[in-house]
């Protein structure tokens, strides 16, 4: 078996396992995701994990386990996407979305464009910006059906951040783990939030806050 072969089923197993059924393109654009991973992670910090198995079953599989809370036409948002978690996993999952990775860090900014380039990603764009800078630009104000987070503040930080880019009805999601230790139940400016809880393959508990805006 080639590495090639090798990565895309460690991929379509985790599609599997969050009960998603992707196209071979699919599979062949996280392959790529994976692969240009594999190459950068020796010149930056990326990810932490060396190997591919423990590459996609922390952090593609995470990803994929926000997929159904996208809806197919939606506009996404995701702040501190740091190498495209989840942002760019959704991009791939959700071709009918368009997509909003921020990332204040330039090259991580490189790498997300190097990967939306040679997997030929044409619903993504790519912001290097503060999240917090968004607010006032053409990017920001209510343009948002889903303004999603994965590991970079706490969640009653990052859904008062997520607010303003929320249109009406949109919803902000943010990716916890236990040991983000959070109970958190309302929010300013959103309906009480619910929760969804999951697990990894790797046996390890997460939960997706999901908070709606409240109607203003
Ligand atoms: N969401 C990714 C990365 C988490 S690490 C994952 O789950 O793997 C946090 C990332 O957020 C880093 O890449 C960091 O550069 C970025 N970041 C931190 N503060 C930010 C801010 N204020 N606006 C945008 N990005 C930010």
């Amino acid at each position: 078996m080639s590495q090639g072969e090798d990565l895309s089923a460690l991929l379509l197993e985790a599609a599997a396992r969050m009960d998603l059924e992707l196209t071979e393109v699919q599979i062949g654009q996280l392959r790529r995701h994976l692969e240009i991973l594999l190459l950068w992670r020796r010149r930056m910090s990326l990810v932490s994990q060396r190997a591919p198995r423990d590459i996609v079953a922390k952090h593609f599989e995470d990803s994929l386990a926000i997929v159904r809370q996208v809806p197919a036409a939606a506009r996404v948002a995701d702040l501190g996407t740091g190498a495209g978690f989840p942002g760019l996993v959704i991009a791939v999952a959700c071709p009918g979305a368009h997509v909003v990775l921020v990332e204040s860090k330039r090259r991580k900014v490189s790498f997300l464009r190097e990967v939306v380039r040679l997997a030929a990603l044409g619903n993504v764009e790519v912001v290097e910006s503060r999240a917090e800078d968004l607010l006032g630009g053409a990017t920001g104000a209510a343009a948002f059906d889903r303004v999603v987070s994965r590991a970079v503040w706490p969640a009653a930080e990052f859904f008062s951040l997520a607010r303003p880019l929320l249109r009406a009805s949109g919803s902000a999601i943010a990716m916890r783990t236990p040991a983000d230790g959070e109970d958190l139940v309302t929010v300013a400016g959103y309906r009480p939030a619910a929760t969804v809880r999951y697990q990894l393959s790797g046996g390890e508990d997460r939960t997706l806050v999901i908070a709606t805006r409240e109607i203003s």
